[in-house]
Order: C-alpha cells, then sequence, then structure tokens
C-alpha cells in the first residue's frame, strides 16, 4: 500500500481513507467509491447523468459508477429508466459519462447487467431469457409473462453479448467494468437453487450453477481485463434465510470459489429494499453483520455499503478491516462534496444523508433523482446548479424570511451564501418546523439533520439573521423594514376529512367534539388519545403508518383504514412499504386497505368497502384524520396589497406554504427562491433545458 505523502491529511487519522488503492490494472485515487447507483436519468438523459456523475468525482469521490446498464435488447428494463449499452451507438453517451467522472482524476466505473426473468422486455418485445421458463419479475413485479428457459446456446449468446458490451464500455473510456450479480437480479439466476431446476451442467451442484457467473467474470476479463479492472457486485445475503442466499451458506461458499477472480468484491445484500434500507428501519453499517466475512476469503479490495456519513465510522471500517473502500450510493447523493470535506476537516459541514430513499423514489417513479438534504441533486445540467456554488448577490437588498421551517431554513442558508442580509423569523422556539416535529415520531430521529445542517450553516453566516419566538403579522412585516419577503408559513392538517377521497366533510362530523377528532399536528403537540383509534389514512405516504406505530407503542389499540389498496401506499417507491406493513402487523394493529369512511357518530365509526360499498361499524374512542393539508396563506394573501401599492418590491410564497407537498419539496423550493431572488424570471418559458434526441 502506498502512502500518498502530497496529501495534506498524512498526519491526520483520515489520512488512510485518502491513501491511493489498486484494483486490478487501475489504481483509485482513494477509498471513496460511489457504488452503482439508479437515477431516473438513464439512456433518456445522458447529459444530466454525466454532469450529476461530475459533481461526485469533483467533490472528491476517488471511484464513481453509472447505475445497472443494460447490454442487451433482450434485458430491457423498461419501465425503468437504466442505462443501456445495446450497441455502438449508445457509446457516445458513455464517452461522456466517462469522460465527465475522468475530468476530476477519479475513476469510471460501469455496471453491465444482464437482466433475466428480471427484465419486463416491454419496449424490446423480446423473450426474456431465464434459468427456466418462470414468471417475470421485473416491471411492476406482476408483469403477464414468462421467460424461456435459457438452451445452452442462448447461455452462450448471453455471454457473447455481455463480452460485447464489456468492449463497448473500454471503448467509451470506463475503468472499471462490473458483472453484476446482486440484488437478486442478473447473472444470479443461475446462482439461486430456487430458481435453477437445470439438469445441465449449469444445475443442481453449487459447482454447477456458478459456472455461468465464473464463465462472465472469464469471458469478461479476457475482453477487457488488460486495462479495465473487473469488478462483481454480489448480494450476500438475500434476508430469506434458508430460501435464499445467505452469508454463512451458499454466498459464503460462492465467495471463496471466485475469491481471487474478480479484481474487486462490491458486496451487498439483496433485495434493493434491503440494501437501500431507509432510516426508519435501518442504522448506519447495517449491511456489516453480513458483508465482513467477504475480506478473509479474498487478497482484492472489497467495497461495501452501510450509509456511511460519519467519518469516524468510515475510519472503523477501514481500520476494522471490514472493506478497503467506503462505498456508498446515498451519502453521496446527499452530499458529493463528502470526501472533500473530510480531506479539509471540514465535518460539521457534511450534509447527511437522513435515510428518507426520496432518491430512490426517482427511479421507481422514472424520474430524475431528487435528494431531501441536497436540492440540486439532479439539477447539475438542466438548471447548472452545483452542490457548493452559489452566485453571489446582485444588490444590497435586504430580505425577511417569514418561517424556519425546512423551506426557510434553506432560503436563509442560500441567500446567505449569496451574501444577502436576511433575516429569519420563527414563531416557534425551535427552528425546524415540520421536521422539528416530525423527527420525534419513531424511527425518523435522523430527518432531524435536515435542520441542523442548515443551522450550523446560518451560524457561520454573519449576514443572516434568525430570530425564534417572534411570529410576524402583517403589520409586523411591513413594519419591519425589508421590501423583500418569502413566506416559508408551512401548512396545516385538516381536519374535517376532506381530500384525495372525499370532496366533502364527513356526515355527522359537525356534531362532534373536537377532541375526539384528531390530526397528526396534535398527535406531534403530543395530545395522544387513549383506547380503541381509528386512523384514517387518505395521505398515503408515512404519516399514517407512523402514528399507527406511535399509538401501538402507547398501548392503544389502533386501526388503520385507508381507501387504497395497501397501508402507506407511496412508501412503495422509497423500499419501505413490505417493512411498514410488517412492522403494523407485529404491532398488532388492524389493517383495512380499500375502505372509507361513511359517516361518524359519538364512539363509533361506520366505514364501507371503496369497491363494494359494503358497510361496517367500528368502535372508536378518537379518529385521526391524515388526509389533506390547508396552505398557511393568509399572510401572504394579507400582504399582496402592499405589494401592489409599491410598499414591498417582492413577495413570495415557499414551501408548503405555496403547496403542500414532501420535505424535499419545501427545501427544493427554498433553493429556488434563493437561486431566483433578483433574477426576472419569465413564468412562460421552461426554467430548465431539457434532453432531446430530435
Ligand atoms: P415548510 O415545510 O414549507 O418549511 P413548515 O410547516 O415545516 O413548512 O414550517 C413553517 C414554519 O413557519 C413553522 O415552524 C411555523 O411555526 C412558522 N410560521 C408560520 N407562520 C408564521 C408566522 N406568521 N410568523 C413566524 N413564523 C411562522
Ligand atoms: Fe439520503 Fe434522502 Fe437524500 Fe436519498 S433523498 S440521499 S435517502 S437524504
Amino acid at each position: 500500500m502506498v502512502l500518498d505523502y502530497n496529501c495534506p491529511m498524512t498526519s491526520s487519522p483520515f489520512s488512510i481513507l485518502f491513501q491511493p488503492l489498486r484494483i486490478g490494472p487501475v489504481t483509485a485515487p482513494n477509498r471513496f467509491y460511489q457504488v452503482p447507483h439508479c437515477n431516473g436519468f438513464g439512456y433518456r438523459m445522458p447529459r444530466g447523468q454525466a454532469a450529476m456523475r461530475a459533481v461526485k468525482a469533483e467533490g472528491g469521490w476517488g471511484v464513481v459508477c453509472t447505475e445497472e446498464v443494460e447490454i442487451h435488447h433482450t434485458t430491457d428494463l423498461s419501465p425503468f429508466i437504466e442505462g443501456r449499452l445495446w450497441d455502438d451507438a449508445d457509446i457516445p453517451a458513455y464517452a461522456l459519462i466517462a469522460d465527465s467522472i475522468h475530468k476530476h482524476g477519479s475513476l469510471a466505473g460501469i455496471e453491465l447487467t444482464y437482466n433475466g426473468y428480471d427484465a419486463s422486455n416491454l419496449y424490446s418485445r423480446a423473450a426474456a431469457f431465464g434459468p427456466r421458463s418462470m414468471s417475470i419479475r421485473g416491471g411492476s413485479g406482476y408483469e403477464p409473462g414468462q421467460t424461456r428457459a435459457a438452451t445452452k446456446d442462448d447461455l452462450n449468446q448471453i455471454r457473447k453479448w455481455h463480452r460485447a458490451a464489456a468492449l463497448r464500455a473500454r471503448k467509451a473510456g470506463f475503468d472499471i467494468v462490473y458483472c453484476y450479480a446482486a440484488h437478486g437480479l442478473s447473472l444470479a439466476f443461475h446462482l439461486l437453487s430456487r430458481h435453477n431446476d437445470r439438469a445441465d451442467e449449469y444445475g443442481g451442484s453449487l459447482e454447477n450453477r456458478v459456472r455461468f457467473l465464473r464463465e462472465l467474470i472469464e469471458d469478461t476479463k479476457d475482453a477487457v481485463g488488460a486495462s479495465c479492472a473487473i469488478a462483481l457486485r454480489f448480494a450476500v445475503d438475500e434476508l430469506l434465510g434458508d430460501e435464499g442466499l445467505t452469508h454463512d451458506g451458499e454466498a459464503r461458499q460462492i465467495v471463496s470459489m471466485l475469491a481471487e477472480l474478480p479484481d474487486l468484491w462490491d458486496v451487498n445484500i439483496a433485495n434493493w429494499s434491503n440494501d437501500s434500507a431507509s432510516s426508519r428501519f435501518e442504522k448506519q453499517g447495517y449491511q456489516e453483520k453480513y458483508i465482513s466475512f467477504v475480506k478473509s476469503l479474498t487478497t482484492k479490495p472489497v467495497v461495501g455499503v452501510g450509509r456511511y456519513t460519519s467519518p469516524d465510522a468510515m475510519l472503523s471500517v477501514i481500520q476494522r478491516g471490514v472493506m478497503d473502500f467506503i462505498g456508498a450510493a446515498r451519502p453521496s447523493i446527499a452530499d458529493p462534496f463528502l470526501p472533500n470535506k473530510i480531506k479539509e476537516n471540514r465535518f460539521e459541514d457534511i450534509r447527511e444523508c437522513i435515510g428518507c430513499n426520496i432518491c430512490v423514489s426517482g427511479d421507481n417513479r422514472m424520474v430524475p433523482i431528487r435528494c431531501t438534504q441536497n436540492p440540486s441533486m439532479g439539477e447539475e445540467w438542466r438548471r447548472g446548479w452545483h452542490p457548493e456554488i452559489i452566485a453571489p448577490k446582485k444588490s444590497d437588498k435586504e430580505i425577511l424570511i417569514v418561517g424556519g421551517g425546512p423551506a426557510g431554513l434553506e432560503a436563509a442558508r442560500a441567500l446567505g451564501q449569496r451574501g444577502y442580509r436576511v433575516i429569519l423569523t420563527e414563531s416557534a422556539r425551535e427552528f425546524g418546523g415540520r421536521v422539528h416535529r416530525e423527527s420525534q415520531l419513531p424511527g425518523l430521529s435522523e430527518w432531524r439533520r435536515v435542520v441542523d445542517w442548515r443551522l450550523t450553516q446560518i451560524e457561520k453566516l454573519p449576514n443572516v439573521f434568525p430570530y425564534l419566538g417572534s411570529p410576524m403579522s402583517a403589520a409586523d412585516v411591513l413594519e419591519a423594514g425589508p421590501r423583500d419577503i418569502i413566506l416559508a408559513t408551512g401548512s396545516a392538517w385538516r381536519r374535517d376529512g376532506i381530500g384525495r377521497s372525499s370532496e366533502t366533510r364527513f356526515p355527522g362530523s359537525r356534531f362532534l367534539q373536537e377532541t375526539w377528532i384528531l390530526t397528526p399536528d396534535d398527535l406531534m403537540a403530543g395530545k395522544l388519545p387513549q383506547g380503541r383509534v381509528l386512523i384514517y389514512d387518505d395521505d398515503h405516504f408515512y404519516m399514517g403508518g407512523v402514528l399507527a406505530e406511535l399509538l401501538a407503542q402507547n398501548d392503544c389499540k389502533v386501526t388503520l383504514v385507508t381507501p387504497a389498496p395497501t397501508v402507506s401506499f407511496w412508501t412503495q417507491f422509497t423500499l419501505e412499504q413490505d417493512r411498514i406493513y410488517a412492522r403494523l402487523l407485529s404491532l398488532g394493529v388492524t389493517l383495512l386497505p380499500r375502505h372509507l369512511i361513511a359517516s361518524l357518530g359519538p364512539g363509533a365509526v361506520t366505514v364501507k368497502h371503496a369497491i363494494t360499498s359494503a358497510e361496517s361499524t367500528l368502535p372508536a374512542d378518537a379518529l385521526v384524520l391524515v388526509t389533506e393539508r390547508i396552505p398557511n396563506d393568509a399572510l401572504y394573501r394579507e400582504l399582496q396589497p402592499a405589494l401592489a401599492d409599491g410598499r414591498l418590491d417582492s413577495l413570495r410564497v415557499i414551501g408548503d406554504a405555496e403547496a403542500p407537498n414532501i420535505i424535499a419539496q419545501a427545501v427544493f423550493s427554498g433553493h429556488l427562491a434563493a437561486r431566483e431572488f433578483d433574477e426576472s424570471i419569465n413564468p412562460d418559458e421552461t426554467p430548465f433545458q431539457r434532453e432531446r434526441t430530435l
């Protein structure tokens, strides 16, 4: 191992993280390794992806990888937007990505993938290949089709395609080429005895089942191994017990069988919801217990993930010999400059990932990646945003921001970074708004980082003046002095039942005492009901499920009613839905999907089936309504005359006060307001560039 004595940190304990490290024929400049991660740009928006990856390299990630890249039209992952290297015409897009990474001295990795039964082939319409004819698992997860059983000729074809794709990847300039057998997909299909019932030399014994993966690695090495490192991404546990691969069972045997074959082991756990578990369910380092054996079986470098955001934890992982590289997807999304900040001893500036998985939802909703902590994520090319740099102020204007939730805090921080003088007022005794409140709910404590990072940054800005305990009326705003006002006054949960599934208040509700009907705001303010509680979730993200958890922990008998086909419907896109379901059942919560509220009476709620309208009456001591929110925009309306008659120069409403949405959107909205301040915005123009093929 070579110590880099040019590194300013050679004397620091963290210098080990900045040592160059060989991977086969290439050398990574340090131990920060951005493992492959989906991003919603994929083949459709290569410029967006190139700019996003470039920022990671600029921020110090020594290796920066693409997401999974389809090698052939028979492994078409549509409707998801992943990478495509089907033929030579795809090379320029990947050359753009590799070049953008190389510009900053980092290595570029490409995750080639052949996804067999996980490929829905909805676009290519080809028959997908599987170890046997089996249901296609990809796409919606319930696609009505099966694979064809791959013959030996088919397997030879796949090997040929993989080899050709590796050559294309090398031509595009990639330094690390992956064989991908993780997440229960792709090349792994021959490894899994539950799917592989072949009678030929690719089925039966473990040696036989490993044969195909071994051949692919050997082919790839033969094709490009002289100049490119060959990485194997391998899931060492599927968390299925004896039903699947386990780290102390077959996966361990596979690692020892292939130990020295790849140049790098990139190891994790399957499926994706386990690999990218949210902070609600797993904490930093959660994969260590599964992956730590790998280093004992190979001399090749090992990389793994575990949502490491703490420099101490990263150091410890290397010192304890768990792995050689600190792998990261989400921490590199939340802070592309994390490595450089460690190098410069700016630990308090690290924008720590909160583990909310909004980034993951980009891939699952097939749109460019978003991040709660990093509003510039996904905006690097189309808006030209940089996570660390922002245009300096254009004037000496002073800005008053009312409301210190995520939107107001981000607007104050970013305007302060631009150099403007900012007054930030918050009526509560704590900053953070909804994040302050929600981070006290079960499992959500890491969300607090959204507030903490912004307050730390604001403290460093002498031109930002935060005031707590300062409720502002319209008169207060007009007397305060600044003529440019940003209102980030948030929203309040509705108490009348109006929401996605009901346009009118519930029959009977006007006769009920307010204390009987509660909202998330009441619960978060400590007003907890007792006895039998019915939660009505017409919001469908995390709040209904989290409140059910809170109340069940407080010994309430909870029934969670929702018009959706399943509880916390949207959390399937953040990979949390199954875990939420399991947790609620384990807490004894009764789940009643596909039900609406028909009417309310004292001590009872009548629900009706969303499709059949069959009614039943449930006794309840309290009803918690998780429906819609009402924007707190009264101040905005009251101040509009002052804008019209020139007493104010500008007035902007942002965040939940403008349009209630997820926290990521509030942060984005605050950031956008800061970037657009002093700019003339033409509402008739699309405010970002788009990628077009014609
Ligand atoms: P967002 O998600 O848009 O940031 P939040 O609801 O999290 O919205 O935060 C809004 C914040 O604004 C809350 O902390 C609230 O106390 C504060 N607030 C609302 N109205 C006023 C007001 N008139 N004066 C000062 N602070 C206010
Ligand atoms: Fe982390 Fe959430 Fe950002 Fe993803 S969206 S990187 S989980 S903070």
